[in-house]
């Protein structure tokens, strides 16, 4: 299907000073809009209504009744009859940092509903921060990108890859000075990936260092935690640890029981996140609605010793079993992509414990882990705490990337009628712009940005999937970015009206 822009009637050239988020000047192109006989759901949790939406410079200019608002000379008014209304999703762990710049029209994102991507997770960032905001200003993607400082990032500058071990104070230091940089930089607050290097070896007085510089910023600490598995329970402890003692909010990503060992825990760790909110933190998690999970071979064996085989076999053993590992990012072997550990340990004529042994010497692979539990992931979604993130974006090798929005309301809310659609909404919407203090969206109002989406709530779904991860979901009609469609019948229209979101100091 051919990329496709309606009829503009009237355009309305207009110099806006936002002042709805202090957001600084911008240029808004956009014709009038009225959106009329949707099912608005506004984002915040309250139920949906039938009503119309009038889009004007890029802003949401009013909200109503149907037939309730004066219809402007020349506005372009927009049936959506049969369709729901709501505000566009902001994805707040999303890894398309360099994906943007390859494909910034960013079919898979804007397929889903995605208006606002946020980058930097699991302690990897962009660096320097200005001068990537900067690069995605001069591109001006489809979708609007704001970033986190990576944690990692600044452990990697600072100790070089004398990194295994903790930071001296001066190290420490060092790294505080790289985060304030970055948070005045614009970043929205410090990510961590503390099952990865070089982040693994950090102390949690370290964090709680950095941490507080990103508290002093107005940030907020968002952590891929130490452990989803046997330790998942002190990670959690740790994480709200550093919130409480750098004074700032926690966002856990993507949070799950990661294997057997902690099948049947999530009740214990959401009451834990309760607990911390009610003493007085700001405690919150994002979840993919997946039972798979998608990371490097490495992170199967905890001790790191990998070729250890007693190590190896532990690890292999904690996770269910070879059947449950499925190895897609094999460089040497590309043909044995797609397939289990233990059907490449079959081919090979080796144990599973022996094959692991040889793909990580051979440089590791990346890798799907099926291997939660469909009850733990229900129970996380139906969590008032948690809020809905892809951890994939443009060019993910798991069905999350293209998949994740639409999979929570084909799934998990038509589907199987786990949570209604206006939380599901509100998870997707005003909760991440919340965590991020992105006051100018996630909410359909006056004043508001408009990112909007109209979806058919009776098909919208997710077609993407392990073998093919890039399929876009279908039932999304429009997606708007600040009044400009950039996607309509089932393809990107080419406007790219995205721009750099940058944290105030
Ligand atoms: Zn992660």
């Amino acid at each position: 299907m051919t990329a496709r822009r309606p009829a503009m009637w009237l355009i309305v050239t207009w110099t806006l000073l936002s002042s709805a988020a202090g957001l600084g000047a911008q240029t808004v192109d956009s014709p009038t809009r009225l959106l009329v006989n949707a099912t608005v759901v506004d984002g915040t949790g309250s139920p949906g209504f039938t009503g119309e939406v009038l889009v004007r410079d890029g802003l949401i200019a009013a909200v109503g009744d149907p037939g309730s608002i004066p219809r402007p000379a020349g506005a372009e008014v927009i049936d959506l009859s049969g369709l729901v209304l709501t505000p566009g999703f902001v994805d707040i762990h999303n890894h398309s940092t360099g994906g943007i710049f390859r494909d910034p029209l960013a079919a898979t994102q804007v397929s889903q509903g995605i208006t606002t991507i946020v980058v930097g997770a699991d302690g990897g960032s962009p660096w320097p921060i200005g001068d990537f905001l900067d690069r995605i200003d001069a591109t001006r993607p489809a979708v609007d990108v704001a970033t986190l400082v990576g944690h990692g990032t600044v452990r990697r500058a600072a100790l070089g890859d004398d990194f295994r071990r903790t930071a001296t104070d001066l190290e420490i230091a060092d790294m505080t000075e790289r985060v304030a940089v970055a948070m005045s930089e614009g970043a929205y607050g410090l990510s961590s990936g503390l099952e990865y290097d070089p982040g693994f070896y950090s102390s949690t007085g370290e964090l709680v260092a950095l941490a507080r510089e990103a508290a002093a910023h107005g940030g907020f600490y968002m952590s891929h935690m130490r452990d989803e598995e046997e330790g998942l329970l002190d990670a959690v402890a740790e994480a709200i640890r550093i919130g409480r003692e750098a004074g700032l909010p926690v966002q856990i990503s993507h949070i799950k029981a990661g294997n057997a060992s902690v099948w049947g825990k999530a009740a214990e760790v959401l009451g834990m996140i309760a607990a911390a909110n009610a003493a007085g933190l700001d405690v919150t998690a994002d979840q993919y609605p997946y039972t798979a999970w998608q990371s490097g071979l490495a992170i199967v064996v905890r001790s790191r010793q990998f070729q250890n085989p007693d190590s190896v076999a532990a690890g292999i053993d904690a996770i269910g079993g070879g059947e449950r590992l499925q190895v897609v990012g094999y460089d040497p072997e590309p043909t044995l992509n797609g397939l289990r550990l233990s059907e490449i340990a079959t081919r090979k004529g080796l144990s599973e414990v022996d094959t692991y042994m040889l793909l990580m010497r051979n440089g590791g692979s990346r890798v799907i882990g099926h291997t939660m539990n469909d009850d733990d992931v229900d129970e996380f979604m139906r969590s008032r705490w948690v809020m809905t993130s892809s951890d994939g974006g443009i060019g993910s090798p798991h069905p999350r990337g293209a998949g994740t929005f639409p999979r929570v309301l084909g799934h998990y809310v038509r589907e199987r009628g786990l949570i209604g659609l206006e939380q599901a909404v509100r998870r997707a919407t005003s909760m991440p712009a919340r965590r991020m203090s992105l006051n100018d969206r996630g909410v359909i109002r006056v004043g508001a940005r408009a990112d909007l989406v109209a979806f058919d709530a009776a098909t919208v779904a997710d077609r993407s999937t392990f073998s093919d991860p890039g399929l876009t979901a279908v039932g999304i009609d429009r997606v708007w970015v600040a009044g400009e469609l950039v996607w309509a019948e089932g393809a990107v229209t080419g406007a790219r009206p995205g721009k750099a979101v940058r944290a105030l100091p």
